[in-house]
């Protein structure tokens, strides 16, 4: 999983040219359709569209380990 701005994305998928593709974990109950685009130093390239929904809370309590507040 992948936070960025207060929101959760997942579903990494690694395209041709060496960038990640992450979604918007609430795709399927929100409809929403955002996506961003992240390198491998994990810097945000692009952000495409807009949330339906606001950001949730999480708190990193591990390397790469996050609870919903
Ligand atoms: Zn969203």
């Amino acid at each position: 999983m992948l936070q960025y701005r207060g929101y959760p994305f997942t579903g990494a998928v690694l395209r041709p040219d060496g960038l990640v593709r992450w979604r918007c974990t609430r795709r399927g109950s929100y409809g929403c359709n955002v996506w961003i685009e992240v390198n491998d130093q994990l810097q945000v390239l692009s952000h495409h569209n807009h949330h339906t929904h606001a950001p949730q809370r999480y708190v990193m309590i591990e390397n790469g380990l996050y609870i919903r507040m």
